[in-house]
């Protein structure tokens, strides 16, 4: 699953080539994708100028002239590409796969300045969907999503507000999305290695008496934070090399401290530690026995 640097990397992408694009021209190739396309889609979308490339938490989010949003969700292997047409910047977070018979939605664009652009989205394991609305509080996606992390409505002290009283283990905790939106399994293990602490204490003791957050969830919302920026400056600037390397995934995997690395050192300064994999509701928690408590 991409997360939300994934995403934030395949916006950047797109953004200088659809905002301000005309959309003349929807193609769907079958009714569906993980859900059926919205009734009235296509007809929706043709004859509108996409005004921005948005995103809020996983989601591509693209306004439209005519006032409605298409969103669109990548799934597992959803990617955009242009048609006889390479990006300038890296784009995808995977790489698209060139078969045809997954390219499910084809928009014709016009664009001030490059002009005619076939916009592809394929998807070969269809996990991807898309949406439309007018109102955010229309879309059942976006309906409850806490604060983006890297806006200033992400802080210590809206997770105090969160975490106090709650039993939860600190992985549980950072994974509901009313807490922060857009972050998941792989970003949350680096972000308590970074904050170093252990993702099996309970949430709420990273909360002092009073209600206020204590230094350690203070040091966490800024781990959230430094993962994902450094994780977006690392889609921006090494994907490319990251994809000649291996031509399926652009994860930022050369990036990652504890994620996926059982036994191997414990990459905090001065740290002996050796990288412990637990299960956790079912899911591989990453984390540093020694650095993080
Ligand atoms: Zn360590």
């Amino acid at each position: 699953m991409p997360e939300l640097p994934e995403v934030e990397t395949v916006r950047r992408g797109l953004a200088p080539y659809v905002e301000g694009a005309r959309i003349e021209r929807v193609i769907l190739n079958r009714p569906d994708l993980r859900f059926p396309f919205p009734a009235g889609f296509a007809e929706a979308l043709m004859g509108t100028t996409i005004t921005l490339a948005d995103r809020r938490a996983k989601y591509l989010l693209f306004r439209l002239s005519s006032g409605a949003t298409w969103l669109s969700h990548l799934g597992m292997t959803g990617s955009y590409r242009f048609e006889d047409f390479k990006f300038k910047e890296p784009s995808r977070y995977y790489e698209p796969d060139e078969d045809r018979k997954h390219d499910h939605l084809v928009l014709e664009l016009d664009h001030p300045e490059h002009g005619k652009l076939r916009l592809i989205y394929n998807d070969a394991r269809r996990f991807g969907f898309v949406d439309l609305f007018t109102e955010e509080s229309e879309s059942a996606y976006l309906k409850g999503l806490g604060p983006e992390p890297l806006s200033n409505a992400f802080n210590a002290v809206e997770m105090a507000e969160r975490f106090k009283g709650k039993k939860a283990p600190m992985k549980a905790a950072l994974l509901d999305q009313r807490v922060v939106a857009g972050l998941g399994n792989i970003y949350v293990s680096e972000a308590l290695h970074r904050a170093h602490i252990r993702p099996d204490v309970a949430a709420a003791r990273l909360v002092l008496r009073s209600g206020a957050p204590s230094r350690r969830l203070e040091d966490l919302a800024d781990g959230v934070r430094t993962v994902l920026t450094e994780a977006i400056e690392a889609g921006g600037s090494t994907l490319r090399d990251f994809r000649a390397a291996d031509g399926t995934s652009g994860y930022f995997q050369h990036r990652f401290a504890v994620y996926d690395r059982e036994g191997e050192p414990c990459p905090t300064p001065l740290c002996r530690g050796t990288i412990k994999r637990i299960v956790q509701s079912g899911r591989s928690s990453f984390f540093c026995p020694t650095c993080q408590h």
